[in-house]
């Protein structure tokens, strides 16, 4: 939707039509299947959440390495926990009101289902195209999560990141404040033959989490630039193309700024500029964040302290460098 918006925006003669599998768009699996934390930099102000579109600002994000904890205060206004399927519609309202046809109920299942002069990829994880055409498909972590109700962990302006060398990391998300809703996930760098169900209600128990489960998600995040980025007339934007960011999974604005340069390549005419502008904005962070994920790979079947390790250093030298 944000490469529709961004089109129509540059030139709004250009037709756009945008297929869902799902009945509806927004409330459907898809539009739950995430912990809905999303902040906003100078240049994503565009998609800043209408009120109904989010639940709580986030003021305060802890990330826990081992013994270590690190802090990072937020501002009111930069950072949210979305009602995720309400900024869907929101999003959808908006392409609507700018003349882009959406089709739902409508299942991409080969390439001729697909007439447009260019296509844009915005599928997900497993890309649908991708499958089809048997591209190749990057580096995948694999995840599971629950929503927990009436939840004793509830904060509504704090999210938690925990660190595990031995797995990958937790994360502990205030959802809806009325419910005290909880989002509690664990993202699994290489999965085996774990049970990331098991894995979870280990972490709650050890960290004495309780709260009724009304809502279980999970599937694959795809870690950083998923190659190709373009093949012949497709694009490939959001977790079909560029991907979550390689240390936490936060990949909504990665799928939000990925389909507005998109959306931008296609209104100028020149969608091979897409590529050079996708790597010139996320390279350093895929190289730095790979590379770490790599190393942790190996270091995760040595000595899982390892692990912890290269993460504070990482952690110590984000800090220094202000990223
Ligand atoms: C458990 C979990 C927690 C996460 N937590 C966070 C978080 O807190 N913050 C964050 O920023 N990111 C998070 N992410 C990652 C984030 O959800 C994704 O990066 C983001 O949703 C990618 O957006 P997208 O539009 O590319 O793909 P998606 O959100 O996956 O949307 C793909 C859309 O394409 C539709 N579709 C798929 N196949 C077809 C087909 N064949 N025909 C028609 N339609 C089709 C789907 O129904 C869906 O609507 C999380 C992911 C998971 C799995």
């Amino acid at each position: 939707m944000s490469a529709a918006m961004s089109i129509k925006k540059r030139d709004s003669s250009i037709k756009v039509t945008i297929y869902e599998k799902h009945k509806i768009i927004g409330y459907n699996s898809e539009g739950r299947r995430c912990a809905e934390a999303h902040s906003i930099e100078e240049e994503w102000c565009k998609w800043i959440p209408e009120k109904s579109s989010y639940f709580n600002n986030i003021l305060e994000a802890e990330s826990i390495v081992g013994n270590k904890v690190y802090k990072f205060q937020r501002e009111i206004g930069t950072a949210y926990i979305l009602n995720r399927q309400e900024f869907i519609c929101q999003l959808a309202r908006e392409v609507e009101r700018l003349g882009v046809e959406i089709k739902t109920n409508k299942k991409i299942k080969t390439l001729s289902d697909l007439e447009g002069d260019i296509i844009v990829d915005a599928s997900g994880c497993p890309s649908t195209l991708k499958s089809i055409l048997n591209l190749k498909k990057g580096t995948t972590s694999y995840s599971y999560q629950q929503t927990l109700e009436e939840a004793n962990c509830f904060n509504a302006n704090k999210i938690k990141i925990i660190h595990i060398g031995e797995y990958g990391y937790f994360w502990i998300f205030p959802r809806n404040p009325e419910k005290r809703e909880v989002n509690v996930g664990v993202g699994l760098i290489s999965k085996g033959k774990s049970n990331l169900k098991n894995i979870l209600e280990n972490f709650k128990k050890e960290n004495g989490i309780s709260g009724k489960v009304n809502h279980v998600t999970g599937g694959l995040i795809p870690i950083g630039l998923q190659r190709p980025l373009i093949y012949r007339n497709i694009i490939f934007v959001g977790d079909a193309g560029i991907g979550t960011f390689p240390f936490t999974g936060q990949g909504i604005y990665r799928a939000l700024i990925s389909g507005d340069v998109a959306g931008q390549c296609i209104a100028d005419g020149k969608i091979k500029n897409y590529s050079h502008i996708i790597n010139k904005m996320f390279i350093k962070w895929d190289t730095i964040g790979k590379t770490i994920y790599h190393i942790n790979k190996v270091f995760r079947e040595i000595n899982p302290s390892l692990v912890l390790w290269t993460l504070n250093e990482f952690s110590k030298m984000s800090r220094m460098l202000h990223l």
